[in-house]
Formats: C-alpha cells, sequence, structure tokens
C-alpha cells in the first residue's frame, strides 16, 4: 500500500470535518461574529484541503498548475478567518468593518495577480517537481511566493498572539482559549515542513487547519454564550435612564451612556469633581445637589480591574429625596400639630373643672370628685364656706372690689389644701372643701385655722383694706354614701354659723345621726 490513499483519505477526512465546521457555524452566524469568523476559516480549509485532495490525482503539470492556483482562495480565506476568529474571540463587540475587510483582500488580491501572470515570470512558482509520493507534482515557489508565506505567517502569528495573551491574562476564564492557540501548531508545522522541503513533500496544511476548525468552533461557542447578549446589553445600557460611567485610576471619564452623558455635559466637569474622591473598593454612596445642579445621585462604584478602572452606576434620586423631604415636612406640622392640640386638649379639659375667677376647681369637679370618693367609705370632712355680708362688700367697692376678695379668699383656701383634698367654688360668694381623711376635730381645727387667717388678712383694694370674714360648716362623710346629704348637713351647719353671729365654724350633725 501506497501513501496516495492515505493521504487521499485524510484530505477527504478534512473536506468533511471544514463543511461540517463551517455549515455549522454558518448556521449560528446571526449569534456571535466569531461564527462567522469560523465558517470562512473552515470554508478556506475544506476548500484547500479538497484541491489537495484532487492535486494527488492530477499528473498533467498544466493541470496541476491550475489546482495549486485554484487553492489560493482557500488559503486567503484562512488567513483572514483565523485573524477574524482572534478578534472575535477577544472582543465581545468585535465586527468586521468595510475598511478592515478592505485592508484584509490587498494582498489575496496583489497574490492572485502574481499567480495569474506567473507563466510570464514564474516569479511565485518556478516549477513542477515531482514529490515523494507517486509521480504526484508539487511546486518548487519563487520569491513572490515567499512574499506572500510571509505575510500570511505573519497574520497568523499575530492573531495567535492576541489569542494567547488573552488567554494568559486570566487563564481561569479563558481556558478553552489556549487549544486555541494550539490547535493552529500542526498546520504550522506542516507548512514550514512542505515549503521548505522544496516540492518534495506534499502540503498537509489544510490538514492541520481542517482539524483546528473544530476547536476553533468549540471555543466560540463557549465563549460568547449567550451570543446575543452583548447586543442586548449594550442596547440596554444605551437606553436606560441609570447613568452608568467608567473611569480609569485617575478618575478621568473613559466611557459612558448617554444618560450620563448629558450630566458630564451639563457639568463639563471630570469624574472627580463631579462624584468626589471616588473609593478605591466597591462602594455605594449619594450625593446631594451634585455640583450645584439640584440633582441628587445614588452613586454604586464597583471595581473592574487591578489598574482601578472603575465602573459607576448612578440612579438620580432627586424626585425621590424631594418626596421624601416633603413627606418629612408633612409629618413634623403634623407632629406640630398634634402637639398643639394635646395641649388645647388639656387646657380645654382644665378649664371645664376649673373656676375662671379664681382659678380653683369649679362645682362641677367638686360634686364628681366627692360622689367618686364618698362611694369608697374613705373617712372624709365637707366644710363649706360662706363669706360674710359679701353683698355690702360690692356695694361698697363694686363688683370688681367684690371679685378681688373672692380671689384673695380663694387663694387662702388654696394653700390650705393639703394632698387629696379638693378646695372649689361652690358658687357666688361661697366655697367648698374636700378634706380626704380627715376626722371632724381635724377638719374644724385646719378651717378655724384658715377662718382666722382671712379674718387676720385684710384685703388691700383701691388704697383701703377691706375686712372679710367667713361662715363655715363642717359635716363628717360617716359611711352613708349619700353625697346630697353630706352637703345639706354641712349647709344646715353653715347656716347655724351665720344664725349664730357670722364668722366662725360650726359641725353639723353628720347624716348617719340626722337619718337616726
Ligand atoms: P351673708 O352674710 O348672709 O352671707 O350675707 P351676704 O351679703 O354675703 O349674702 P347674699 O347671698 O345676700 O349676697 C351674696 C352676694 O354675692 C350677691 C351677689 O351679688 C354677690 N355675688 C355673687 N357672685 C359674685 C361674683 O362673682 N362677684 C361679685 N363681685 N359678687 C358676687
Ligand atoms: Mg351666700
Ligand atoms: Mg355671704
Amino acid at each position: 500500500m501506497t501513501a496516495l490513499p492515505v493521504l487521499a483519505v485524510i484530505f477527504a477526512a478534512a473536506v468533511v470535518i471544514s463543511v461540517s465546521v463551517g455549515v455549522r457555524s454558518w448556521r449560528r452566524r446571526a449569534e456571535a461574529a466569531g461564527f462567522g469568523a469560523i465558517t470562512v476559516l473552515a470554508a478556506g480549509a475544506g476548500w484547500w484541503s479538497a484541491l489537495s485532495l484532487t492535486g494527488l490525482f492530477a499528473r498533467e503539470p498544466d493541470t496541476v498548475l491550475w489546482v495549486l492556483s485554484l487553492a489560493y482562495p482557500g488559503i486567503f480565506a484562512l488567513v483572514a478567518g483565523w485573524w477574524a476568529t482572534s478578534r472575535a474571540l477577544t472582543d465581545r463587540s468585535w465586527r468586521l468593518r468595510r475598511g478592515s475587510a478592505a485592508l484584509l483582500a490587498v494582498e489575496p488580491v496583489l497574490t492572485t495577480v502574481a499567480l495569474a501572470s506567473n507563466p510570464w515570470h514564474h516569479l511565485f512558482i518556478d516549477h513542477l517537481s515531482p514529490t515523494g509520493v507517486d509521480g504526484v507534482l508539487n511546486a518548487v515557489f519563487g520569491p513572490l511566493f515567499w512574499v506572500h508565506a510571509g505575510y500570511s505567517y505573519l497574520m497568523v502569528v499575530l492573531s495567535g498572539i492576541t489569542i494567547f495573551r488573552m488567554y494568559a491574562r486570566n487563564p481561569r476564564r479563558y481556558r478553552g482559549y489556549l487549544p486555541a492557540v494550539l490547535a493552529s501548531l500542526p498546520s504550522f508545522a506542516m507548512n514550514v515542513a512542505g515549503s521548505l522541503s522544496g516540492g518534495r513533500l506534499v502540503d498537509l496544511t489544510p490538514i492541520g487547519f481542517a482539524l483546528g476548525a473544530p476547536v476553533m468552533y468549540w471555543v466560540v461557542r463557549h465563549g460568547s454564550a449567550p451570543a446575543s447578549a452583548p447586543v442586548t446589553y449594550r442596547e440596554l445600557i444605551r437606553t436606560m435612564s441609570d447613568l452608568v460611567v467608567v473611569v480609569d485610576g485617575r478618575s478621568r471619564v473613559v466611557d459612558h451612556n448617554p444618560a450620563a452623558g448629558r450630566l458630564l455635559a451639563l457639568l463639563e466637569r471630570d469624574a472627580a469633581e463631579i462624584f468626589g474622591e471616588l473609593p478605591a473598593e466597591d462602594a455605594e454612596f449619594s450625593v446631594t445637589d451634585i455640583a450645584g445642579t439640584g440633582i441628587d445621585l445614588s452613586v454604586r462604584v464597583s471595581v473592574l480591574d487591578t489598574s482601578a478602572t472603575r465602573l459607576l452606576v448612578a440612579r438620580d434620586v432627586t424626585e425621590q429625596n424631594r418626596q421624601r423631604l416633603a413627606l418629612e415636612e408633612a409629618n413634623d406640622q403634623l407632629r406640630t400639630q398634634l402637639e398643639i392640640i394635646e395641649i388645647l386638649r388639656g387646657d380645654l379639659a382644665e378649664q371645664a373643672v376649673r373656676d375662671e375667677l379664681t382659678g380653683l376647681h369649679n362645682r362641677r369637679h367638686l360634686m364628681a370628685e366627692l360622689t367618686a370618693r364618698v362611694e369608697t367609705g374613705r373617712p372624709l370632712c365637707v366644710a363649706l364656706i360662706d363669706i360674710d355680708h359679701f353683698k355690702q362688700v360690692n356695694d361698697r367697692y363694686g363688683h370688681p372690689g367684690g371679685d378681688e376678695v373672692l380671689r384673695r379668699v380663694a387663694g387662702v383656701l388654696a394653700t390650705a389644701g393639703l394632698d387629696g383634698d379638693v378646695v372649689a367654688r361652690y358658687g357666688g360668694e361661697e366655697f367648698a372643701l374636700v378634706l380626704d381623711g380627715a376626722n371632724v376635730p381635724e377638719a374644724t381645727a385646719r378651717i378655724e385655722a384658715l377662718r382666722r387667717r382671712v379674718q387676720q388678712t385684710p384685703v388691700r383694694f383701691g388704697g383701703t383694706d377691706i375686712a372679710v370674714t367667713f361662715s363655715a360648716g363642717v359635716a363628717e362623710a360617716a359611711g352613708t354614701g349619700d353625697v346630697g346629704a353630706l352637703i345639706s348637713a354641712a349647709d344646715v351647719a353653715l347656716y347655724a354659723s351665720k344664725a349664730d353671729g357670722r364668722n366662725r365654724v360650726t359641725v353639723g350633725r353628720s347624716p348617719a345621726e340626722i337619718g337616726t
């Protein structure tokens, strides 16, 4: 068995592999630029392999020359595809631009011209020479071929370096990139061997590329999935209302989205001036009234790499803050109003139980308190006090004089009240005292003391002293629980004081005694 059938099978296999990879990546070409690049790469490898296969069976020198020449579009496609693949793998947003395509076409066009005109100058293919394989012919190349080869090598090597550098930067994330580079090495070795053999060897380069193509396909598939994500992300960032700003280690704005652009244009300052000294690690902070624009921002900083490139995502929270402040203000107002209402309510409640002229408790409060206390059955005494000849005071000093006497007497009575006592204006010039826990002798002694004090303290009014006395009746609540009876017992005693000549204290018979 000779080498020829073996080579034929290998080239045929290379065609099958290339076509299958090419078809698969062509179908996915819309997903990522890398698939387009692999399609070109696989097409080149397939075409070149197919022509190499044909070349194995050509014996006519002219036919061989044709086959050799026709292989070149495949070679061009391989070189361009490999370069494009390297770009697509290292830059997610890469797309083949018209300018790059035009540049890529220059060398193929020149090479094609050189090949087409070769019969006249033999500078590309010098002559054909038999290889070591069963009369298969191969080319011995001239200087123009080496120019072409140099260009192709350079492109392939630079592309390989591009991919390898990506791998070296982050071997864990880009671990698939290493096989991609390694996959190009066999074709490389085969090509060097073939080219340097001076035509004695059959060129096996397309086989190397055909074997590399599935690896590249795999790398692109895993390196760019989900393939449409970059486009989606870019669109999202472009249209979002949040501000996205990328700043470098020196806080210079490197990139930003349109939303951020509007603010940056508004301010015409760099990031450090706007956001202040940026933290060197991930952080969140907010800036109010940013650079005097009235805009409040909530900013999130993420450090992207070791060179301190940072991603700032800022949200305009002006409206949010405004609403929060308005709410706080409204709450404050409400709280103040509630406090005022509480004070007024207290005042009102106090007013309801007070007598306006004297400031003592009023009769209503007295009766309520008395009722509550009498029900407990605890000992207490009630004293009713009535100012003597008060009408005469009014008559002599006028109503204001009378009022002054009422206030002064009330003042004296108020100081006499102990804890738990009630001192009230009962009506007109009458007062009532509830002496809590006091028995009759104690109550009588205390009222008697008050009587003396009032008598000894004339009321100064309008430049004269008004002599004031009062009469009082004291009664004890002896467990009957009858407030009416208690009051009337005190009233009867008061009446007795008046009848006995006024300015005295009389003890009434307790309701219990009256009842018997
Ligand atoms: P008595 O010793 O018998 O109690 O004689 P009195 O003059 O004190 O008794 P009387 O009940 O006849 O008079 C009470 C007077 O008190 C009548 C009324 O005009 C006056 N008076 C009632 N309330 C007030 C008040 O708020 N201010 C003033 N200035 N006078 C009042
Ligand atoms: Mg009276
Ligand atoms: Mg009186």
